[in-house]
């Protein structure tokens, strides 16, 4: 620790499933009791817990964040992806896990999803232990 995750992202927007990864790095680490953070050095990127047993809850949260944070002509950042900067500060650069005698206390439907905003890029995730 800390260990970095490279995740490749193939569309604009896109929540990939880390899970594996992040028990892979506490594994690696050899980390038993204590907590796990999760950091997305990106401002047009982000990382959050949700249900990963059915795959059409990413999509339907992709489908409301643009409901919530359309593209406006009013924007005045030039680079043209001021969606993904607002959608990245609401979800969130980071999350914490509790590592249980070696395992991550994740409830039963719940995985650990890298968020592309603005891809597809080759992205870094960031994981540390305290
Ligand atoms: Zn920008």
């Amino acid at each position: 620790m800390p260990a970095t995750i490279t995740v490749s992202t193939s569309a604009r927007e896109q929540f990939i499933d880390i899970t594996d990864e992040v028990r892979d790095a506490v594994r690696q680490a050899g980390i038993q009791n204590g907590v796990v953070t999760i950091f997305v050095p990106h401002t047009t990127a982000a990382v959050t817990i949700n249900e990963n047993a059915d795959p059409t809850v990413v999509t339907d949260m992709l489908l409301a964040l643009d409901k919530a944070f359309p593209d406006q002509r009013a924007f005045r950042h030039a680079e043209g992806n001021s969606t993904a900067h607002v959608k990245s500060s609401v979800i969130g650069c980071s999350e914490r896990v509790i590592v249980e005698d070696g395992r991550l206390a994740l409830g039963v439907w719940q995985g650990i999803y890298f968020c592309e905003f603005d891809g597809p890029r080759t992205r870094s995730c960031y994981i540390t232990a305290t």
